[in-house]
């Protein structure tokens, strides 16, 4: 069954919708509070799987530097940009092993 939760905030009134109930989780685009209420199919809705924060270890493979990123799944990307010292790969910790290997090929 899904649930949707509104925006608090009445200027901003986001609808978002999730098939699980959801505890604490606060409007994407203002952070006010949400409130649970009945699945209506004839609004517009915000999936909240679209939204939802994932944390990703990334390391860079020229200065070392480390940094855990919060995205989405849509923002996700193995590889980036490292931002100290803005020219080395900032790679996604868990891939990081395949990235070394290709390095150290020649
Ligand atoms: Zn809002
Ligand atoms: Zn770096």
């Amino acid at each position: 069954m899904r649930t949707q939760y509104r925006c608090m905030e009445k200027t901003c009134g986001i609808l978002i919708s999730t098939n699980k109930e959801k505890d604490g989780i606060n409007c994407p685009k203002c952070k006010a509070p949400v409130m649970p209420e009945p699945y209506d199919p004839n609004e517009e809705h915000i999936s909240y799987e679209s939204i939802k924060k994932y944390m990703t270890g990334y390391k860079c493979l020229k200065c070392n530097y480390t940094e855990v990123i919060n995205h989405t799944k849509k923002e996700y990307s193995e590889v980036k940009v490292c931002p100290n010292c803005r020219d080395g790969a900032f790679v996604d910790k868990w891939k990081i092993l395949s990235y070394i290997k290709e390095r150290s090929v020649c």
